[in-house]
C-alpha cells in the first residue's frame, strides 16, 4: 500500500493524540487513533489509562455509525488478545472499518503482527510502517521491555559548566534553576520508576516524587490521574534512615539491598515499603530485569557520580540527560561520573548528542550511548 499526504496527516494527528497519554498510560503504551472517511476525520481517541478503553474503541465511540467503511490510523498495531479490555481487532471488525493503517507492529509477543493478520483475514485492507520512527518515540520503554526484558533507562544529572555535581562537602542543592527543575519534574512524571543510590539519600534526603501542578502535566486532568513513579533506592547494606523523607511521602517505594539487617527489613516492610534482596550484591542489569518484571517501562536514574558511573559501565543506560548551569564550582568540587579503570583516551565513553537546548538559564543536553536514536 502506498501512503498519500492525507494518510500522513491523519497518522500525524493520531501520534499527537497519543502524546496526551505521556504521564498516564503506564504500564500500557501511549496510543492514538484517528478514523477518517472521504478525506475527513470522523472520530478520534487516545488511550488514557491501563484498564480504560483503548484508543481504537474511543475513536469508534466518537465516530458512531460513520465508522463503517472508514480507515483507522493507529499509532500501534491493534491488540488481538484479551487483556484488561477485549481485543481491539474485534471492535474494529464489528464497527466495519475497511482499512487499518498502523504506524508500527506491536512489539508485545502476544500481538506481534497477529492483530493485522486477523484483520486481513476478514478482508480489511491493512498496512504498517507509516511514520514508524515518530511512533517508536512515543514508547521507548514499552518497546525495549517487550523486546529485551529490560526498561529504557535515562540517567539525569545536573552539573556546573566545569562538569561538577556537588561541592567537596557534598552540598549540591540547587545547581540548576527553577525551569530546569520543572523539566526534571516532567521527566519524573513520564517515568515508571526513579532510581537513586543510598549516597544521594544520605547526602540530600530527596523526595523524588512529582510535585508539579496538574495542569503542567500532559493528560493529567484530575488528582486521580497523577501516577507517582515507583521510587527505588539501591542500598546494599540497608543503611537508609527509617525517617528518610522519601519513605514518608505518598507513592510506592522499593529498596534493593543485599545484606540488610533482618529486624530493619521487617520494620520497613511493616511500614509498607517493598524490600528486595539480591544475593551477592546489587548487579545493575539484574536490578533492571527485576524492575521490568514489574512492568516498569521507563527508568530515570537520579543519583550521584558513584551509581551514575556504575550504571554507565554496566551498559544499562540508554540516554543521558545533562543539565548544565552557567556557573563554575571549581576543581575541588565533585565530578559527574565515577568511572574507575578509565585511563587512556581509547577508553573514553563515546556519546551521541541528540538534542541540546536552553531551559531557562541552563542548558540541557540529551545524548545516547551507541547508535540508538529513539527518544
Ligand atoms: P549515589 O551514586 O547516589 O549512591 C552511591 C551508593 O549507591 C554507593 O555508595 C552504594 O552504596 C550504592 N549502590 C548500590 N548498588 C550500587 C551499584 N550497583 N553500583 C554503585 N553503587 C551502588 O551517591 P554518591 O556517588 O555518594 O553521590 C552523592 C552526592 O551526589 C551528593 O553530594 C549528592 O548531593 C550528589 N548528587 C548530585 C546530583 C546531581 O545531578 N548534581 C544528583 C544526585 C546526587 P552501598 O554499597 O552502601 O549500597
Amino acid at each position: 500500500m502506498t501512503f498519500d499526504l492525507r494518510d500522513h496527516e491523519f497518522m500525524a494527528r493520531a501520534i499527537r493524540l497519543a502524546w496526551k497519554g505521556l504521564c498516564t498510560t503506564d504500564p500500557n503504551p501511549r496510543v492514538g487513533c484517528v478514523l477518517a472517511k472521504s478525506g475527513e476525520i470522523v472520530g478520534e481517541g487516545w488511550h488514557r489509562k491501563a484498564g480504560e478503553p483503548h484508543a481504537e474503541r474511543l475513536a469508534i465511540a466518537s465516530a458512531g455509525e460513520r465508522t463503517r467503511g472508514a480507515t483507522a490510523y493507529v499509532t500501534l498495531e491493534p491488540c488481538c488478545h484479551h487483556g484488561k479490555t477485549p481485543p481491539c481487532t474485534e471492535a474494529l471488525l464489528e464497527a466495519g472499518v475497511s482499512r487499518v493503517i498502523a504506524a508500527m507492529d506491536d512489539p508485545n509477543p502476544l500481538v506481534a503482527g497477529k492483530g493485522l493478520e486477523i484483520l486481513a483475514e476478514q478482508s480489511v485492507e491493512v498496512a504498517s510502517g507509516l511514520l514508524r520512527s515518530d511512533a517508536e518515540r512515543l514508547n521507548p520503554g514499552f518497546i525495549k521491555r517487550m523486546t529485551t526484558g529490560l526498561p529504557w533507562v535515562r540517567c539525569k544529572l545536573a552539573m556546573s559548566l566545569d562538569g561538577r555535581t556537588a561541592m567537596a562537602s557534598g552540598e549540591s542543592v540547587w545547581i540548576t534553576g527553577a525551569d530546569a527543575r520543572r523539566d526534571v519534574q516532567r521527566l519524573r512524571a513520564r517515568s515508571s520508576a526513579v532510581v537513586t543510590g543510598i549516597g544521594t539519600v544520605l547526602a540530600d534526603d530527596p523526595s523524588l516524587n512529582v510535585r508539579l501542578a496538574l495542569e503542567q502535566l500532559p493528560g493529567v486532568e484530575a488528582a486521580d490521574d497523577l501516577r507517582q513513579p515507583l521510587r527505588v533506592v539501591l542500598d546494599s547494606g540497608l543503611r537508609i534512615p527509617e525517617g528518610a523523607r522519601l519513605l514518608s511521602l505518598e507513592g510506592p517505594v522499593q529498596i534493593f539491598h543485599s545484606r540488610g539487617d533482618a529486624d530493619k527489613i521487617r520494620r520497613l516492610q511493616d511500614a509498607g515499603i517493598a524490600v528486595v534482596q539480591l544475593e551477592g550484591g546489587l548487579d545493575l542489569p539484574e536490578v533492571m530485569q527485576a524492575l521490568a518484571k514489574q512492568e516498569i517501562n521507563e527508568v530515570l536514574i537520579e543519583a550521584g557520580p558513584t551509581l551514575a558511573g556504575a550504571a554507565l559501565q554496566a551498559g544499562i543506560v540508554d540516554e543521558l540527560i545533562i543539565y548544565m548551569a552557567p556557573h563554575l564550582m571549581g576543581h575541588k568540587a565533585r565530578g559527574l561520573f565515577h568511572l574507575p579503570g578509565l585511563e587512556k583516551m581509547a577508553d573514553r565513553v563515546e556519546l551521541q548528542v541528540q538534542d541540546i537546548r536552553k531551559v531557562g538559564r541552563d542548558l540541557r543536553m540529551v545524548a545516547t550511548m551507541g547508535a540508538t536514536v529513539i527518544r
